[in-house]
């Protein structure tokens, strides 16, 4: 240690602790490099021929095993920061700046705060004090080449990676269905079970063209798919379970299938808080792709044709049905549903009706990944409406529980403000009592210093009359202001809301909003009724039952009363007739229609009732043929006939086929030459004068 280092070390440092950071990449360094760890354990003794105490030397030597690449995950080296930065630490040891950090932004930060803190930092090189320009410059650029060497290190590594792999020689693990020989070649895998199971899937999604059906039939079938293990002491075993629908698509996914050397469909990026970010890269950008580089099952062609029928397929499942912001959608608790049966979270689909987006709730990601059916669906219309109404009516109290707290807020302020006031008429106190003091001790013959004096102590008196009212006066008025302003607030928000709820031009998204700021979530369980668990943000809970919602059908179905009620018309009217008595009682139809005949024929078909042809039948009408043979004429003659009233017949659909009356003792005989419009006055005439007959008789 040179004369210099002892200079640097002064009495305040050695005051305050020695701390000895210790560190190796990994593990296997740990255990390896064992003559690395033994130095920078030896460091000590620097710390103790400087003139620290062994017991204050502190060895934080909990990263052990961790990269210096970032501050991120290393535990001991953000403890080092921390006691630095509370002034704990007198100098911190190191044996290279490499050890401490391997990042330029982690390391002048640590130079920074030592700086300030007056903290000195030890290396095998020297002492440095990071309050000096020229120490400073020379940790400074120890940092930038400790980080440059990473660099230098991870490029050397990064290019012999890529050249092999622009070669398709780089060792990378083989998906299911592959293996590597001893030669290094990559290989379909001889085990017969395997091969069939991949070849299975990609038959049966040539069939069916759909992952979800794919991972159905081997559901149905009974089927396992094999996977590899990993990680762990198993590693490189091949266990065998059901298929999932994730598997599928990445198998789909995977050129390796198609016999092709990929290199580069992922980018790898750490955040701030040292996670990894994968993303997928799309395949213009893929660094290398070599076609054909070994056996596969099944060829290129198909496995752009697979994709493409994937992605034609992807609409019904893919990250946007993830939890995610508000979107415009109507599906006011899109984001906030969990499912009472399996507590995973639900999706929306919605779907078209009478021309406006109805949402439908669904708990489908089990199903979807087993090929099992979907665990609940539930219309959503209802409990839409419904949680709508619980917030209308919960929000007043919640608002003033608000407001209470606001309050009780802005009461301490006030306090405070209180004491402030109080102190100043102290204040003037302490002043009058020293005027007092002073005119009481001079003597009072010397009349013009008393004088003064005497003015003096009546000016602080007056100060302090004033100081005290205005204590007094401001103490009222500030707290009956806030309290009128209170209570304004409070009214103000309990009445805007439901009026802001219920307008229609309140945008989906932002009633949404609403939601999201009131409640945490909600559970939706079926089962004879509709259970709805809200959880409101803070801790209170309200359980709501409603009745199943009504299916489609149901909402559709004519109400009994209006079947009821054709069955009782269809004895005595046609079903045009029908139609329009119906529509003037104002009764609608199912789907909120006004009656047709048509309408009235598929009611009667579906309700099978019995049909008015069968009724007239009954009451002895006949058929068009039968009136035919009765009058001796041609049917078509008949038919004229009625039209013209001589003949009386009974419309039975809504084609003007009829049933006939039977003529009577008297039919209308045929008798050319006379005009139909004639003989209907005549025959007209002689019902009437039969009549007469019979009344004189
Ligand atoms: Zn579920």
């Amino acid at each position: 240690m040179t004369h210099d280092a002892h200079q640097k070390v002064k009495a305040s440092h050695l005051t305050r602790n020695a701390y000895l950071y210790i560190r190796q990449s990994t593990l296997r360094q740990v255990l390896e490099n064992t003559e690395s760890t033994q130095r920078q354990y030896a460091l000590r003794q620097n710390a103790v021929s400087l003139g620290w105490q062994l017991d204050r030397i502190i060895v934080i030597d909990t990263d052990l095993g961790q990269s210096g690449a970032s501050a991120a995950d290393r535990e001991g080296f953000q403890r080092l920061v921390t006691e630095v930065s509370l002034g704990r630490a007198g100098i911190v040891l190191g044996l290279e700046v490499s050890r401490l950090a391997r990042n330029s932004m982690d390391w002048h930060r640590l130079l920074e705060i030592c700086a300030l803190s007056d903290t000195l930092i030890l290396d095998e090189d020297g002492v440095y004090d990071p309050a000096h320009f020229n120490d400073r410059l020379l940790l400074g650029l120890k940092g930038t080449m400790s980080e440059a060497e990473l660099h230098v290190l991870r490029a050397r590594l990064q290019g012999g990676i890529r050249n092999k792999a622009r070669r398709g020689e780089l060792f990378i693990r083989p998906p299911m269905g592959f293996i590597y020989t001893a030669e290094g070649k990559i290989e379909i895998d001889p085990d017969q079970q395997v091969q069939q199971s991949v070849r299975l899937l990609f038959e049966t999604f040539r069939r069916t063209g759909s992952a979800m059906a794919t991972v159905k039939h081997f559901a149905e079938q009974e089927l396992q798919f094999p996977r590899r293990v990993h990680t762990g002491p198993n590693k490189g075993d091949v266990i065998w379970a059901g298929l999932e629908h994730s598997r599928v698509l990445r198998i789909l996914h995977n050129p390796r299938y198609a016999g092709a050397f990929v290199y580069g469909r992922t980018h790898t990026r750490k955040t701030v808080e040292g996670d990894w970010i994968i993303r997928h890269v799309p395949r213009e950008e893929w660094e290398v792709l070599i076609r054909q580089a070994h056996a596969g099952y099944i060829d290129w062609d198909e496995y752009e044709q697979n994709l493409s029928r994937l992605h034609a397929n992807c609409q019904a499942y893919g990250a946007d049905r993830r939890q995610s912001p508000p979107r415009e959608g109507p599906a006011l608790l899109q984001g906030l549903l969990m499912c009472g049966r399996c507590g995973k979270r639900m999706t929306v689909r919605y779907h078209s009706r009478h021309g406006r987006l109805v949402p439908d709730y669904l708990c489908q990601r089990e199903g979807i990944e087993h090929g099992e059916p979907i665990c609940q669906h539930i219309p959503g219309a209802g409990i839409d409406e419904k949680i709508g109404d619980l917030l209308v009516e919960a929000l007043t109290p919640v608002t003033i529980d608000v407001a209470l707290a606001v309050q009780q807020e802005l009461q301490s302020r006030l306090d405070e403000a209180d004491r402030l006031r109080q102190q100043q008429v102290e204040r003037a106190r302490y002043e009058a009592e020293l005027a007092r003091r002073r005119y009481l001790r001079v003597d009072p013959d010397n009349r013009l210093v008393a004088d003064s004096l005497e003015a003096e102590w009546n000016g602080k008196l007056r100060l302090l009359t004033e100081a005290q009212e205005a204590c007094e006066r401001q103490c009222t008025q500030d707290r009956k202001l806030i309290d009128d302003q209170q209570r304004a607030a409070i009214l103000a928000l309990s009445t805007t809301f439901p009026g802001l709820w219920r307008d229609p031009t309140t945008p989906d998204r932002e009633k949404k909003r609403m939601i999201r700021l009131l409640l945490e979530d909600v559970t939706l369980l079926r089962d004879d009724r509709l259970n709805l668990h809200v959880r409101f943000k803070g801790g209170a809970h309200r359980s709501i039952q409603l009745p199943l919602p009504q299916c489609s059908w149901e909402q559709r179905q004519t109400s009994p009363e209006v079947v009821a009620t054709i069955d009782r018309l269809l004895d005595h009217h046609p079903y045009p007739e029908i139609a329009a008595k119906l529509n003037e009682q104002g009764l609608q139809s199912g789907e909120g229609k006004p009656f047709t005949a048509r309408i009235v024929a598929r009611l009667q078909r579906s309700y099978r009732l019995t049909p008015r042809y069968d009724r007239l039948r009954k009451a002895g009408m006949l058929t068009l043929e039968e009136i035919a043979k009765i009058l001796g004429v041609h049917p078509q003659q008949a038919r004229v006939w009625n039209r013209h009233g001589l003949i009386r017949g009974h419309a039975y659909n809504g084609k003007n086929d009829c049933l006939y009356e039977h003529p009577g003792e008297n039919p209308p005989r045929k008798a050319q030459g006379i005009k139909l419009s004639a003989r209907v006055a005549a025959r007209a005439l002689a019902a009437q004068s039969t009549k007469e007959v019979q009344y004189e008789a």
